[in-house]
């Protein structure tokens, strides 16, 4: 039998790795208790060394005095105001020091009996574990029409596949964690960069469980602007789209302006009058200024990226928790 060295890291099927759980908050404190209590008891149950980094992302509700002091095993990072659901992902995976790395809300929405399963896909081989919804049955029609087409959009135009229905409940190894990390960019689709970073994920599907209180932090308006974020920074579909439209104008103005000179050159007939111009001038100015906006969308992005501004900016941290020491196996 080969003789193992004493640096070669265990295979992943024996060893019990250190986890991290990142969960964003933003006004949750009515759930924090609830959330924190069930993951607590579901992370003692898979290993003995694990921290929870709760990212309050700016919530104006009690959470700062409910983790002034923070139950055992949780670092709480309050951000200086809220900065949106993905800089806190941000913070929180650049802060967590576990070989394997959960993403997890804090309404409860995502169940922990699922983390057995996903911890056994990262057994056997998995650097990328995605929880996948089963159906959107609790959501609305709007939402749910607004949510397929999203993906379809920017699916067309990404050269990555973003899996659909693919929240924000994953499971990383270290690799992916780091692979995050090291991205610089300011406009931050998380979705789209966990797909960019390529390890090719393992999907679950799991049905949401209900919010425990309150209701989802992102309003119709929020998620369009994510929506759009997710479009401009994974797609230069809008600005082929434009191209091509201008083109297919330029192509019918052509066509019609040799039409008018072989009528009045063949038929005789008087060129006709300022209707056709004014016509034509009204459709060619609209779709000039709907381009100058899909560009201004992606100069905007630009704007954002070349100014350095940091992702997000932290305003308290409790600091890390002690992991606990290994058990023996
Ligand atoms: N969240 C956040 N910042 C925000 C909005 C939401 O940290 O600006 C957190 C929120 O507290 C929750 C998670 O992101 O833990 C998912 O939000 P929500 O449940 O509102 O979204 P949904 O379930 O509707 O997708
Ligand atoms: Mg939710």
């Amino acid at each position: 039998m080969r003789q193992r060295s004493p640096d070669e890291p265990l295979p992943r099927r024996l060893c019990e790795p250190t986890i991290s759980v990142v969960m964003p908050a933003y006004d949750e404190a009515a759930n924090l208790a609830a959330t924190l209590g069930q993951l607590s008891a579901a992370l003692r149950r898979l290993s003995s060394r694990w921290e929870i980094v709760l990212v309050d992302d700016g919530s104006r509700d009690a959470t700062p005095e409910l983790m002034a002091a923070p139950p055992a095993g949780v670092r709480y990072l309050r951000l200086t105001r809220n900065f949106g659901k993905e800089a806190a992902l941000t913070a929180g995976l650049a802060h967590a020091r576990g070989e394997l790395v959960w993403l997890m809300d804090a309404d409860g929405q995502h169940p922990v009996e699922l983390m057995p399963a996903m911890l056994q896909a990262w057994r056997e081989g998995a650097d990328h574990v995605c929880a996948v919804r089963r159906a959107r049955d609790d959501e609305s029609w709007f939402k749910r029409a607004g949510t397929r087409w999203f993906y379809r959009l920017v699916n067309v135009g990404s050269p990555v596949p973003i899996t659909a229905d693919a929240g924000d409940f994953r499971l990383f190894d270290r690799r992916v964690v780091d692979a995050l990390n090291s991205l610089p960019e300011r406009n931050r689709f998380m979705k789209g960069l966990y797909a960019w970073v390529g390890f090719e994920p393992v999907l679950i599907a799991y049905t949401p469980l209900p919010r425990h209180a309150g209701t989802s932090r992102f309003s119709p308006l929020r998620l369009a602007r994510l929506a759009l974020t997710g479009i401009t920074a994974f797609s230069n579909l809008p600005l082929r789209l434009w191209s091509a439209l201008g083109a297919g104008v330029a192509c019918c103005a052509l066509g019609y302006g040799i039409w008018v000179v072989v009528e009045h050159v063949v038929a005789g007939h008087p060129v006709p009058g300022w209707p056709t111009i004014v016509a034509g001038m009204m459709f060619t100015a609209g779709v000039q200024l709907l381009s100058i906006g899909v560009l201004g969308e992606y100069v905007g992005r630009i704007f954002d990226e070349v100014k350095q501004r940091p992702v997000y900016l932290l305003a308290a941290d409790s600091g890390a928790p002690p992991l606990e020491e290994p058990l023996h196996w």
